[in-house]
């Protein structure tokens, strides 16, 4: 037996306006998790939207930097946060995943509030745990999302573009991953239905995503906007609860892996979705989508998403290590093909000398 599960969600400058009426149903007290900048950008507007309602605020936690087990055990054992109904998640996606991970484990009902826009975090039930010097952890499984996600699409406008920017690249992975990761695969219901939501992360992406990311530079709301905020956080997220891991995954994140052991990356702090919008690039040399492959290069060269290994400030020289970290991971296990190192690299060779 199996069961899907998906948050509502509200969109707009006014959105947490709703919040008394979604969430009264589920208890009175809320206990609120975040990152600093974003209680900071949110607290106000979720006070000013429970005044005057049976709704009642526990306090406001910081989440401690780190999605990490340590940091979820520190919280669960503040009494505000366990005598709280529901638990509030707020913020980008390492503090929605510490609320949310936190809040599934104690069987609390969760809403989240996502204040910037880098990942899906707000909309998947999945929560990616780290050890507290920030190595990866585990994937904690879950079927239970949060159950509505507010997107103040003001909050986010005044956000720092830089994570708009990188989630629009990782966002576009999906599909590209999902249509080829599942390609000659005979799909169930809920296979076939992820990668028809996650064809979504394509064409609105290219047709709104200049445009989105100059309104977030001048922390303007428009329709472009909210346009890609609903892709990088509903369609991504949506296509994510339905998909199964070896679908959600494919060349563009093992080529993300790859990097990761690249000690530039990490000195120019290179964010993840931009490395995933070049390894999208790779992805779609290696599977000879020639025309996806221009229209993708171009997309990236005018939103300034890296084209080329200078991009990442890494060279030629650094290739071998990238590929071999890239084909050690689960990423293209599930593949029509098997990836070759010579074809990572020629992708790679043949990217250097594009234009
Ligand atoms: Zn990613």
């Amino acid at each position: 037996m199996k069961t899907q599960l998906f948050p509502s969600y509200t969109i707009g400058p006014d959105a947490y306006n709703e919040i008394a009426k979604i969430c009264m149903p589920f208890g009175s007290k809320i206990a609120v998790i975040g990152g600093k900048r974003a209680i900071n950008a949110a607290k106000n507007k979720i006070k000013n939207a429970v005044v005057d309602s049976q709704l009642s605020i526990t306090g406001f936690f910081l989440f401690g930097g780190e999605a990490s087990v340590e940091n979820i055990e520190r919280l669960k054992s503040i009494p505000e946060v366990e005598e709280s109904d529901m638990i509030f998640a707020v913020g980008g996606g390492k503090a929605i995943d510490t609320a949310k991970v936190l809040a599934q484990r104690t069987n609390k009902t969760f809403f989240t509030f996502p204040t910037i826009a880098s990942t899906c975090a707000a909309c998947t039930s999945l929560g990616i745990l780290y050890h507290p010097d920030g190595s990866l952890r585990e994937y904690s499984f879950s079927s239970i999302p949060s159950k509505h996600i507010f997107i103040d699409s003001g909050i986010i406008a005044n956000a720092p573009d830089k994570y708009l920017w990188a989630g629009i690249g990782d966002s576009m992975a999906k599909y590209f991953e999902s249509s080829v990761s599942s390609r000659g695969d005979e799909l169930i219901h809920s296979q076939e239905m992820g990668v028809t939501i996650a064809s979504m992360c394509n064409g609105p992406f290219l047709k709104y995503g200049v445009k989105a990311l100059e309104d977030c530079k001048k922390n303007i709301v428009s329709s472009e906007l909210e346009e890609i905020l609903l892709g990088v956080i509903v369609s991504t997220g949506f296509a994510s609860n339905l998909l199964n891991i070896d679908l959600t995954t494919g060349l563009a994140h093992a080529v993300y892996n790859g990097f990761t052991v690249i000690p530039q990356i990490e000195k120019h702090h290179h964010l993840h979705g931009e490395i995933v919008s070049y390894g999208i690039l790779v992805l779609l040399a290696v599977d000879k989508q020639e025309d996806e492959l221009r229209r993708i290069h171009k997309f990236n060269s005018d939103l300034g998403l890296p084209t080329k290994l200078s991009h990442l400030h890494c060279s030629i020289e650094d290739v071998d290590k990238v590929i071999d970290k890239a084909l050690k991971g689960i990423d293209v296990k599930h593949y029509p093909y098997v990836v070759t190192p010579d074809m990572i690299k020629n992708s790679i060779e043949y990217l250097e000398s594009y234009n």
